[in-house]
């Protein structure tokens, strides 16, 4: 392949949603290096953040879902480039011509995705909820729009790496490694009575409070599993979880011939990101090098006797249908509470199995489908929760 120098590369113009979170800094970064152009940026609230990067793109549009009181300061300020509403996150999203890389945190990145898709866009995507909850309509959105989906997450973004030009049938097998979060090796009981700046303390990756609580519980681990399941179309049980606390191998595929590649490195975003940007090219990257001597690598089985969150995502993708919708919502919904101090940490899972086992999965239509599965699962989980509070 030639080299492409940087800022000649012929990258589409960016719309980066979530542009004031961790995936959305490090994509803008990334984005000023390529010299690519930044079409759009997005983010829930009319932050000093936000207002500070619109500042740095005097061009793009600026959208901004929940601006709240901030909505005429905000016009003030950056004029007529700012839109307000969800509305405006799904319009940026569905401008032909562009990546979209969705970094919004939460159930609200689906719809975007599903109209980057539609538009015929390239999906760089890192909201995990659109695979998730939507899985089932984004595969869709995918074979009818003509778009192309890139995962941004360190593990989907190996297992792409690993299988890009492989034939699918090849595939035998892919290993999701898991960083184990900070209670790896402990027991049940130890589980019980963990605080919430212990959950929030990850080894290995630094990232939001739910996706770091989620790493914890290892339902990160099940989402990503859901997640592989639909990127790459693997069957559950040809998906397997490896704890691997270096975080180093980011993920294994096993091929029919019994060959295993692994894509690895040292934890940093920016790579999967630039490579979801710049796929299937490779753009030279001032990123440190690899440097693996003294490092010794280690593999062990997940215990899911202590980490049931984890058969709970295999549970909830086997059932299929909005199940997983069902098992997303629990979660965030038992999050929260947990982070509130409101349940134990050792609850959450049973909030989420709770809510998982009393559901009844359909195949979901469109979006309000999932939508309404959401809301349910997430009032049922508030029940759940209430009952099982601290006092
Ligand atoms: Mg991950």
């Amino acid at each position: 392949m030639d080299h492409l120098p940087v800022g000649r590369h012929p990258l589409k113009p960016l719309v980066v949603l979530g542009a004031t979170g961790s995936i959305g800094t490090q994509t803008l970064q990334v984005a000023d290096r390529l010299n690519a152009k930044v079409a759009a940026i997005a983010a829930k609230r009319g932050s000093e953040k936000l207002v500070g990067i619109a500042l740095r793109y005097p061009n793009a549009i600026v959208c901004v879902t929940e601006p709240g009181e901030a909505a005429d300061r905000l016009t003030s300020m950056l004029g007529e480039r700012v839109r307000f509403g969800p509305g405006a996150l799904t319009e940026v999203a569905a401008t032909p011509g562009h990546t979209v890389v969705n970094g919004v945190v939460g159930a609200a990145g689906l719809r975007s995705s599903l109209a980057a898709l539609y538009a015929g866009n390239r999906l760089a995507l890192a909201n995990k909820e659109s695979l998730v909850a939507g899985g089932v309509l984004i595969s869709k959105a995918l074979a009818d729009g003509g778009g192309e989906l890139i995962p941004v997450d360190s593990e989907h973004s190996a297992i792409y790496q690993c299988i890009i030009g492989e034939p699918d049938s090849s595939v035998r097998r892919v290993v999701l490694t898991a960083s184990g979060g900070p209670f790896r090796g402990w027991s049940r009981k130890d589980l019980e009575g963990v605080t919430v700046a212990q959950a929030l303390e990850h080894p290995t990756w630094s990232m939001g409070p739910r996706i770091t609580t989620d790493s914890a519980t290892l339902m990160n681990k099940a989402f990503e599993v859901i997640e592989a399941h639909f990127l790459f179309g693997t069957n559950y049980d040809a998906i397997d979880v490896v704890v691997h606390p270096q975080s180093i191998v980011h993920s294994f595929v096993e091929f029919s011939d019994g060959v295993v590649k692994a894509e690895v490195g040292f934890p940093d975003m920016m790579k999967p990101i630039q490579y979801a940007i710049t796929a299937p090219e490779r753009v030279e990257s001032s990123r440190p090098g690899f440097s693996i001597a003294g490092h010794d690598l280690t593999f062990e089985a997940p215990d899911v006797e202590v980490f049931p969150c984890l058969t709970l995502g295999y549970e909830a993708g086997r059932m299929g249908g909005t199940a997983p919708a069902a098992l997303n919502a629990a979660d965030e919904v038992a999050v929260a509470r947990f982070l509130e101090g409101r349940i134990a940490f050792t609850a959450i899972a049973d909030v989420v199995g709770t809510v998982l086992h009393e559901h009844q999965a359909y195949e979901p239509g469109d979006v309000s489908d999932v939508e309404s599965v959401d809301r349910e699962a997430r009032a049922r989980a508030i029940e759940v929760c209430t009952k099982l509070e601290m006092s």
